[in-house]
């Protein structure tokens, strides 16, 4: 296996690992290989776009939940009735290549490990790429490989015996090849309202989760979200696993949360206790008939390959401080715990990257 020596490797070209590359290259880095600073961007996909390329058809440009734009670069005007799918990886194609950001893929990262037991020394990213096993010898890595592909199902009782359709957003394509069937919807946040409102329309739909939603009057309520960034922060320096901000601030009156109230469909129920055959059996006893489970219920963060490190606290989480690890100081992590919006991505690669770039020119104060 080839190595190759690098100051920077970002895993994953997301939001996140995009603005830490164009923070990282407006502070001097250029592409690798080149001379140093040089910074290397991996990622998995076949193309631009991050988890965008994979969010369902019916996820419209007017129905996203806010995006932020890459730094320096506007999100140029779209139709709101353009799949987000489709207008995002194009945007996000045009800014790498605007920016020169050379990402290289398909590369998929199997593990990071250190080289040796010098703290000031190396990482070793190992990587599957076209022409092979690689290795990237880098003095610092930026994690921002984000959650698409660790998709979160709970376990009910009796989950295995269901005889109808059981799937996870990360699977949904549309609301009609729901079309006339009973489908119970799982979760409390922002895909499981949009999802109501969607299969609503031609479906017999059945709203359930831990507990119930609360409902923020204002259109936008800051401070509650700042206070509920702050306590997801808490946790992760904590080393618990980070918690999701919607959970804290609760739903807001988005359009489509509105259609559903006004459609009569919003409709809230606890949680079931079990599955059954036919559907689900609810804590009061009654039984509800169900032919699909649409589980909402989020997606984990996606850094097995981070193991060898073994950060892992016995919580589950990895204790991060300002995007980096307190236990392996070489490593950040964007687009973790508080960082896990669009906003949050742009300003974790940020301050990722300004972290980096003071290191380099004073290495005793950052440590
Ligand atoms: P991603 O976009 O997932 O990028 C991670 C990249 O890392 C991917 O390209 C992946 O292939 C790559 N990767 C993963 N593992 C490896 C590996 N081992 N080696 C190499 N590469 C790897 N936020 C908003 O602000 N507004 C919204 O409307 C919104 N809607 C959302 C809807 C859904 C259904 C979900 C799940 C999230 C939504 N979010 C939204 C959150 C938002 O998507 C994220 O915060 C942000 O886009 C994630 O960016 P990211 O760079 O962290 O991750």
């Amino acid at each position: 296996m080839t190595t190759s020596p690098v100051d920077v490797a970002v895993i994953g070209a997301g939001q996140a690992g995009l603005s830490a590359a164009y923070h990282l290259q407006r502070r001097g880095f250029v592409p690798a290989p080149a001379d140093e600073p040089g910074v290397v961007v991996l990622d998995a996909e076949d193309g631009p776009g991050g988890a965008w390329q994979h969010r369902w058809e019916s996820l419209r440009m007017g129905s996203v939940n806010g995006i932020h734009e890459l730094p320096g670069h506007p999100v140029p005007p779209a139709d709101p009735d353009a799949p987000s799918r489709d207008v995002l990886p194009a945007y996000f194609a045009d800014y790498e290549e605007r920016f020169g950001l050379a990402v290289r893929r398909p590369v998929r990262v199997r593990a990071v490990r250190r080289a040796d037991d010098d703290p000031r020394g190396r990482l070793l990213v190992e990587a599957e790429t076209p022409a092979g096993p690689h290795t990237w010898a880098a003095r610092h890595v930026i994690n921002a490989t984000g959650t698409w592909r660790r998709p979160f199902w709970p376990h009910y009782p009796g989950q295995d015996t269901f005889a109808g359709t059981q799937l996870h957003v990360h699977d949904y394509v549309d609301a009609a090849r729901f079309a006339g069937r009973r489908v119970v919807i799982v979760g409390a946040g922002i895909s499981a309202v949009q999802l109501l409102d969607e299969i609503s329309r031609v479906a017999d739909t059945f709203w359930v989760s831990r507990t119930e939603p609360s409902w923020d009057a204002g259109e936008f309520d800051t401070a509650a979200r700042i206070e509920a960034i702050a306590g997801v922060e808490a946790r992760v320096r904590q080393g618990l696993p980070p918690g999701s901000v919607i959970s804290v601030t609760g739903q807001r009156w988005t359009p489509w949360a509105q259609a559903a109230k006004d459609r009569g469909v919003l409709v809230w129920h606890p949680m079931f206790t079990a599955i059954e055959p036919d559907g689900v059996r609810m804590p009061d006893g009654s039984f509800h008939p169900a032919d699909v489970i649409l589980w909402a219920t989020g997606f984990r963060a996606d850094i097995a390959h981070l193991a060898p490190l073994g950060l892992r606290t016995p919580a589950g989480g990895i204790r991060v401080a300002r995007t980096r690890s307190l236990d392996e100081p070489r490593l950040f992590l964007i687009g973790y715990g508080p960082s896990q919006s669009t906003v949050g991505a742009n300003r974790a690669g940020r301050d990722a990257a300004r972290a980096i770039v003071a290191e380099r020119r004073d290495p005793a104060r950052t440590r």
